[in-house]
């Protein structure tokens, strides 16, 4: 028993894991906090993988929201997978101490697939040769002796139009059709058929260092931009708060290049508002191969980013404390300052 806790305490969260390691430090994490965790399977890889995610949060009886996030859609970024893993461990231990990481863990559960593309992450840890793989591992059309469809080019949104080829050996071919390939599926439908709860849909990539908003495509913009903006650089400046590295902030045609059919894109026009896709260090030194001794403070940073936008999105939903308060401060103040407070607020709608 000694032993096993020993060996336990050992899982490295600044090491890539192989696939094998992930799925059982899954399983772990359930038998840890069997309380608050859940395994949940919503899918098949095209390899007849499971695809897993972990669903985090306290039960109270009562209808919760959710936060998404999804790491490792792109076989070669080893560091999303390994920062949905930290992410886990941190919430987990936060929430006994922190009040505020309890009052969320109460009112949402979080929703963290560490690895979407199985099939494809397995690939990249074969040899050197396919360390750079990102695509899924379905076989192209008839015509194409090509492997792989770049899933996050796979979803229905403005799916086919921009940044994409359809020569099937190429990094970015979309598919046959939207959500053609099971990953892609799997998400769409498991996101889709409870699309209401989602306050927040979080999608985990490298590199550049970018917070990217709804939308891919240069010729629409979210309806709500200037919150996702306002949003996303309150994340990039929590991001540079804790190792002073600049993530820049933007619609990806305005900070990378257009695409379409991304997972980000697809979330929002389902109606979820608060849409991100980040881009996690370096920005080309290393790239894909991220050393390892950078994994501890790339994690650090996003999860302070990340914190920052579910934060908004929790509290734009559960404001009772914020509402509370105010109701107990209009009660004690004289009928006096609630004129005053009422002529200053038609001053402010005026102006
Ligand atoms: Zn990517």
């Amino acid at each position: 028993m000694i032993l096993f806790l020993c060996n336990r305490a050992q899982y490295d969260y600044y090491k890539y894991h192989p696939m094998s390691e992930i799925t059982s430090w899954m399983e772990q994490m359930v038998k840890d906090h069997p309380d608050v965790v859940t395994v949940v399977k919503y899918g098949k890889t095209y390899e007849s993988r499971d695809i897993s995610l972990l669903k985090i949060g306290l039960n109270t009886g009562k209808e919760k929201k959710a936060i998404w996030m999804d790491c490792g859609i792109h076989a070669r970024e080893w560091i999303a997978p390994a920062f949905c893993q930290y992410f886990v461990r941190e919430i987990l231990q936060t929430y006994k101490t922190d009040a505020k990481m309890e009052e969320m863990m109460k009112n949402v559960d979080f929703y963290v697939t560490p690895v979407l593309n199985m099939d494809g992450y397995i690939y990249t840890w074969e040899n050197e040769t396919t360390r750079l793989w990102r695509k899924n591992r379905s076989p192209g059309p008839e015509d194409c002796a090509c492997y792989g469809t770049d899933l996050n080019r796979n979803f229905d949104a403005n799916w086919g139009t921009v940044g994409v080829s359809f020569n099937c050996c190429s990094n970015t071919y979309p598919g046959t059709k939207p959500a053609s390939e099971p990953e892609a599926k799997a998400v769409t439908e498991f996101v889709g058929s409870r699309k209401d709860i989602f306050l927040c849909f979080l999608t985990i990539h490298s590199y550049g260092q970018l917070i990217l908003v709804p939308y891919g495509h240069p010729n629409y913009t979210a309806p709500n931009y200037d919150e996702l903006m306002m949003v996303g650089k309150g994340a990039a400046e929590a991001v540079w708060k804790v190792h002073g590295m600049n993530y820049t902030v933007g619609a990806s045609p305005d900070v990378l290049y257009a695409n379409s059919g991304s997972s980000r894109d697809w979330a929002r026009m389902q109606g979820i508002p608060l849409s991100f896709t980040f881009e996690l260090r370096d920005n080309g030194t290393y790239g894909f191969k991220l050393p390892e001794d950078q994994i501890q403070p790339t994690c650090e940073e996003a999860y302070s980013g990340a914190l920052h936008i579910i934060t908004y999105a929790h509290d734009k939903t559960f404001s009772g404390a914020v509402a509370n308060a105010a109701v107990t401060l209009w009660s004690i103040l004289s009928p006096t300052s609630h004129t005053f407070i009422f002529v200053w607020f038609q001053v402010l709608w005026l102006s």
